[in-house]
């Protein structure tokens, strides 16, 4: 260890936010001996990557399945760790109509299935599917081999002459098709699709706004969706022990509440101190913002500094979740008979129209004026209408719940600013309790009639517990908002970029680095920064 390095409090890098990205940075950098401090406010690592346990029960805080994306696994390889995995299979039901995706073969089931619902527009259908199968030859391509950037490509020529430079001009070309189907999905679907109800069943899951190509692609991705063994959180757990094992720091219930970026120190909530060379910044992007200081660099840099911190906080974090876990009293095996652990439902073809954004954001806007039984009235529709996201972590991996039971996560996209209102207004705990039962209803009716009388217990997370629990602004759980210019790197050949920040000496990582974000744009993120470290270094 370089002598300057022997005062204690003092690193060559120190990673604020412990989710995947700042774990990977940490994993990568103590691999090359550096000296870091990992700093986490909570008490466990992982962020959105994390499994907690309730009563026996085995429950996802956060992701509920991952995709690999050419980046996680071999990730995993060129660390050296091995993680158990199992498939994740998705299913996917509407009203009565229910698939089980297990090929590429089952988008022919899928078109049928919306042809059965929808027969009147089976023109449009075979139109989304045509963009479907398109997407699908662009995403072989995109993550056709494994991204180089977690390969050695000094070392591994077979790599870069067999793989990589074949792979190149087709990875450039379909870049250019990819970028023009950045517009949002809404509007590229009303270019080929009339009948509304259909829009809303095939984008309603998605953020407002989310860029065609991404929530388009998430066919081809239900057939990627893996879990590991034990949970979630064993991704996380993995890099946390091959950090320490490679001689890293990691201090937990640690919050950092201000950055002196220009004496390269960070400051705790118990106000300790602690020195940087590097410092990567892995949590919530505007926070950062909000509690740096620059006085002493140069007015170049804090005019850059200034204009930077001005763009981010004029936007928002993007949509956020609200997740119910249930803990019930019946045996995987009837589960099992209904769906694959991994689960889209929407209990109705109708579609949520406008019920999600122009509706809610009209009661919003004219808070003062609602009534009580008008919100409850639109969470009736709300519930009725959408579509959830199912998990039944037993079903992936039958460890995960008690014996003869099981638990579920019933999740549904949800506005940040609907729960601060009702929390400003002193009903959230009713609010919640109300919502909790409408969903456990819609469920009870329809696919899962066991939750009428097998319930043991339950409890959700709503958007103000995310951002509490991880800090992140207005709950997101993958970076900015899709509805104004996203202020960060969105194109992934500039991926590079994506990691650079106004202060030569930090770097950012994670959800609000690059845009559209998710576990693998986290991991690669953590990596980049790592890298540009360590060229600096040698
Ligand atoms: C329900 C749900 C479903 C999802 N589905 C998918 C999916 O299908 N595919 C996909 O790719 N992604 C999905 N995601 C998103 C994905 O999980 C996240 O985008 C990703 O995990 C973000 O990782 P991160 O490291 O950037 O940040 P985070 O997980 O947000 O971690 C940030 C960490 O920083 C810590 N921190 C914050 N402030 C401070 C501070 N001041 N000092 C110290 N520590 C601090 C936090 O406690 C947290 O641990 C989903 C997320 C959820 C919740």
């Amino acid at each position: 260890m370089k002598e300057k390095y022997m005062t204690e409090n003092k690193y060559n890098t120190i990673i604020v936010g412990g989710g995947i990205a700042g774990l990977t940075s940490a994993a990568y950098l103590s691999r090359e001996g550096k000296k870091i401090l990992l700093i986490e406010k909570n008490k466990e690592c992982g962020g959105l990557v994390n499994t907690f346990t309730q009563d026996g029960f085995h429950f996802d805080a956060g992701v509920r399945a991952l995709e690999d994306a050419g980046i996680i696994f071999p990730m995993l390889k060129d660390l050296g760790i091995h993680l158990e995995v199992v498939k994740s299979p998705v299913s996917i039901s509407i009203e009565n109509e229910m698939l089980h995706i297990e090929s590429l073969e089952s988008l022919i089931q899928y078109r049928e299935l919306l042809t059965t619902l929808y027969p009147e527009s089976k023109g449009e259908i075979n139109a989304i599917m045509k963009v479907i199968r398109k997407i699908m030859k662009y995403m072989d391509v995109l993550y056709g081999i494994e991204n180089p950037v977690f390969k050695d490509l000094k070392r591994d020529r077979t790599f870069i002459f067999k793989k990589l430079l074949p792979w190149l001009p087709k990875f450039i070309l379909t870049v250019g098709k990819i970028n023009r189907m950045n517009l949002p999905v809404e509007d590229y679907l009303d270019t080929i699709v009339k009948n509304p109800s259909l829009k809303d069943i095939i984008s309603q899951h998605f953020f407002k706004n989310t860029p065609a190509f991404f929530a388009l692609s998430y066919f081809s991705l239900y057939l990627d969706y893996f879990y590991p063994k034990g949970g979630i959180g064993k991704l996380s757990d993995a890099l946390i022990n091959k950090t320490i094992e490679n001689g890293g720091e990691i201090k937990t219930e640690t919050k950092i509440i201000k950055v002196l970026a220009d004496k390269c120190i960070v400051i705790d909530q118990q106000n300790l101190t602690y020195e940087y060379d590097h410092l990567i910044w892995a949590a919530d992007i505007k926070t950062f913002y909000r509690i740096s200081e620059t006085d002493g660099f140069s007015p170049k840099i804090k005019t850059i500094f200034e204009d930077t911190k001005e763009k981010m906080l004029d936007n928002r974090g993007g949509d956020s979740v609200f997740t119910l876990f249930v803990e019930v009293d019946e045996p995987l095996e009837n589960f099992r008979k209904i769906a694959h652990g991994h689960f889209f439902y929407t209990p109705s073809k109708q579609g949520l129209g406008e019920t999600h954004w122009n509706e809610l954001n009209s009661l919003l806007h004219n808070w003062e004026k609602v009534k009580k039984e008008q919100m409850l009235a639109w969470l009736d529709k709300f519930t009725r209408l959408n579509t959830y996201e199912i998990s039944i972590p037993g079903l992936k991996d039958p460890e995960l719940a008690p014996p003869g039971k099981t638990g579920l996560i019933i999740s549904l996209l949800a506005e940040y600013d609907l729960f601060s209102k009702v929390q400003e207004a002193g009903w959230y705990d009713e609010f919640k309790t109300e919502l909790e039962n409408r969903i456990l209803s819609v469920i009870a009716n329809s696919i899962y009639p066991m939750l009428k009388d097998k319930i043991i217990k339950h409890f959700s997370f709503t958007p103000l517990s995310i951002e509490n629990r991880i800090g992140s602004s207005e709950g997101a759980i993958t970076g900015w908002s899709f509805e104004k210019p996203v202020p960060v790197v969105n194109k992934i050949q500039f991926s590079d970029r994506s990691v650079l920040t106004p202060i030569p000496s930090i770097f950012q990582a994670g959800q609000w680095a690059y845009s559209p974000a998710g576990v693998p744009m986290s991991i690669l993120t953590g990596k980049l920064a790592a890298n540009k470290i360590l060229k600096r270094n040698n």
